[in-house]
């Protein structure tokens, strides 16, 4: 089920939540308005029936019982204003409907202070009160915050607009390079901002894609012995196995879709694409294969080595 499926199912049974965190790209807040919509909305049948009183003075936007709330001019929401306009105003009873909604735009611009103030709220609600927040990037909220929520992930963001979004923090990045740090973290900018920290002249990922690249082109075309030296060799990264294989199974997938005539997320590494998209498909689930093994806790040498040798082909 989507995102907006299982808010749907949540609504129809009655079971809604007092807090939901709406994450996504885009239209988190337009899907959180017509859950507040629904739940208020005062018909028996179809809801929102969009004529009824409350769904009038919702689309009239001065619905008495629906707070909405976004950042200020300094692009935060402040302590000040979460304090004022939720916390103190949410034991105030409803003045018309059963419940009160407070929808949060861009909640993940809260300083950290006003999501404090807000926790305790989320940890005690009114049982009136209903608390939605947007966030296009939910890793910017407290893990405490996000605990007292119903997460709704509307779509994840494409590689295209995590990179567009990592470039607000990291201006003059190449974006080819931001392409990969985002199709890395599958989406969270946080995560892909984490992984284009430098360390040294490059970055971590960089230098591992460097390895990879060094030691799988040509995987085919050496010994089983040679294979299993290369394999050794890749100890060093050890303790960054996850990473190491995401960035193998990204290169792997990058040369697959090249081939299938897809889009590729990594542009800056357009022309090596372009010299090995040949390579099957297979060699992504070998490393999907040796995901689960690590997963199982074998070791990471072996692991290591019995990916290797299956994309050089020595065994099956
Ligand atoms: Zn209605």
């Amino acid at each position: 089920m989507t995102g907006a499926e299982r808010l749907d199912h949540a609504l129809k049974n009655g079971r809604f939540s007092h807090a939901y965190v709406f994450s996504g790209s885009e239209g988190t807040g337009t899907l959180a308005r017509l859950a507040a919509k629904t739940l208020m909305c005062l018909n028996d049948g179809e809801k929102p029936c969009g004529v009824c009183r409350s769904c009038r003075a919702f689309e009239s936007g001065n619905h008495p019982d629906v707070v909405s709330i976004g950042p200020d001019k300094k692009k935060s929401v402040s302590a000040d204003h979460i304090r004022a306009d939720v916390v103190a105003d949410a034991y105030i009873r409803p003045y018309s409907a059963a419940y009160k909604a407070y929808i949060i735009d861009q909640a993940d611009l809260m300083t950290p202070a006003a999501q404090n103030i807000l926790l305790k709220t989320l940890e005690e609600p009114p049982p009136y009160g209903i608390f939605l927040l947007c966030a296009v990037n939910e890793d910017l909220l407290l893990p405490t915050v996000l605990s007292r929520c119903v997460r709704i992930r509307t779509s994840p963001l494409s590689v295209g607009e995590s990179a567009r979004l990592l470039g607000e923090r990291r201006p003059g990045m190449p974006e080819g390079e931001r392409r990969f740090y985002a199709a890395l973290s599958g989406g969270g900018v946080q995560r892909a901002y984490e992984l284009s920290e430098p360390a040294g002249d490059k970055t971590r990922a960089l230098a591992i894609r460097d390895k990879v690249l060094n030691n799988l082109e040509d995987i085919e075309n050496i010994s089983a012995a040679e294979i299993l030296l290369r394999a050794k060799a890749f100890e060093e990264y050890k303790d960054d196995a996850r990473l190491l294989l995401d960035i193998m199974a990204l290169w792997y997938r990058d040369l697959a879709v090249y081939e299938a005539g897809g889009e590729i997320f990594q542009t800056d590494i357009k022309e090596k694409i372009l010299q090995n998209a040949a390579k099957g498909i297979n060699n992504v689930f070998y490393v999907e294969e040796a995901r689960a093994r690590l997963s199982a806790n074998t070791g990471f040498l072996l692991t290591i080595e019995v990916l290797m040798l299956k994309l050089g082909r020595k065994i099956i």
